[in-house]
């Protein structure tokens, strides 16, 4: 058998909707004029909304990276301090931008698979009084393990830090309130829970966050990326092009109708919904044998890791899924979860129960066919 597509149970990209698809194919737009301005308009107003914030939202052409690497790169200069919890490759994603700013990184680790401990954070900033910022990885979609944000955001705010966060595989599918968190700068990617094609990185900036940018004495952060050259566009160029380049305006459309759609749903009963589908799936993994990985009380609701059977490369599974049943999945990402686990993302806006039932499936019929499991018994680590 062969697939031409492959299904999307990744975490990111998701398979749109239909109309967020329409919406891409739809034709091209100026970029300025009164249209464009109102469009980018309501699309940063519903931004805000997902984000919880009453700051402003920017919409980078690029992935999710770039928004974060405008983030680090806007508020922190060569040489100064910043703390970086690390518990899996996006957070060492974070590091390694942190590093090409070559600033002064102190990690606060946690074992891959575990949740970074808020307390660790109170400790390193009384070690380190001249640290200039926090910087967490909300969901790390490496291993699926949420981490404690607004724990960690009440610290840094305490201590008068900048609070950074990744929320790029998390916003639009778990709650996400950064003005209540103090959260002061934040990056999200338009191809996760956001529901739409790869291609820009929201990224929203409290008025604290303007403090610290603001304050940062680096005039060396470069244009592309630097938020003050955005925050320029979008105040003297408000009415005509609020922006400094081209935008991507195909993706921004896409992205408008996703979080139309979010909005129309509601985000708790969204929330409620990823939530419902998550308990599904988990339960009749547990039924058919799988072990989970990250247990669903330190993980988020649109994304489940999972050890591979004893003995089997997990990357035996995701080549499976993927000739046998028409199935993306992934395995394990970075260096210590390769061939050990699967991750399986049902973070698209359209997720259904047969989705997660059809995997749940294809990995029943691979211990059937691939392994010698006769019982059914739980196997794990
Ligand atoms: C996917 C992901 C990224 C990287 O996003 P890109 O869009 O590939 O740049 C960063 N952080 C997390 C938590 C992610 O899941």
């Amino acid at each position: 058998m062969t697939f031409e597509t492959l299904k999307l149970m990744i975490p990111g990209p998701v398979q749109p909707e239909d109309d967020v698809l329409d919406a891409l194919g739809s034709p091209v737009r100026a970029h300025y004029g009164p249209e464009w301005v109102q469009i980018n308009a309501e699309t940063n107003a519903m931004l805000a909304k997902v984000f919880g914030t009453q700051g402003e939202t920017f919409i980078f052409p690029g992935s999710g990276s770039a928004g974060l690497d405008a983030c680090i790169g806007s508020s922190l200069s060569s040489g100064e301090k910043i703390l970086i919890g690390l518990n899996g490759y996006f957070a060492e994603r974070l590091a390694e931008i942190a590093a090409c700013y070559n600033l002064d990184m102190v990690a606060v680790e946690a074992e891959w698979g575990q949740p970074l401990k808020p307390q660790d954070f109170a400790d390193a900033i009384r070690r380190n009084p001249d640290v200039k910022a926090v910087a967490v990885v909300h969901l790390e979609t490496s291993t699926a393990v949420l981490n404690p944000v607004p724990e960690i955001a009440r610290i840094a705010r305490q201590a008068g830090i900048c609070m950074i966060v990744d929320a790029v595989s998390s916003l639009g599918g778990v709650p996400f309130h950064m003005c209540e968190w103090g959260v002061d700068l934040c990056a999200s990617a338009s191809q996760k829970c956001l529901g739409a094609p790869p291609g820009v990185s929201p990224v929203a900036v409290g008025d604290r966050g303007w403090e610290f940018i603001e304050r940062n004495p680096n005039r060396g952060h470069g244009w592309y990326l630097n938020l003050l050259i955005w925050r320029k566009f979008a105040h003297e160029w408000a009415h005509f092009h609020p922006f400094p380049t081209t935008q991507a305006t195909n993706n921004v459309v896409a992205l408008k109708t996703s979080l139309e759609n979010l909005l129309r749903e509601g985000m708790e009963n969204r929330f409620k919904r990823f939530e419902r589908i998550a308990a599904r799936f988990r339960n009749e993994l547990d039924r058919i044998g799988y072990r989970l990985f990250t247990p669903p009380e330190l993980s988020a609701p649109v994304l489940t890791a999972v050890w591979g059977p004893p003995g089997v490369p997990t990357s035996q599974i995701v080549t499976y899924l993927a000739d046998k049943h028409g199935l993306k999945i992934s395995g394990g990402f970075g260096a210590p979860m390769v061939d050990k686990i699967i991750r399986i993302g049902h973070m698209s806006p359209g997720i259904k129960e047969e989705d997660v039932d059809q995997v749940a499936a294809a990995l029943e019929a691979f211990l059937f066919e691939k392994t010698q499991a006769t019982d059914r018994e739980p196997f794990g680590a």
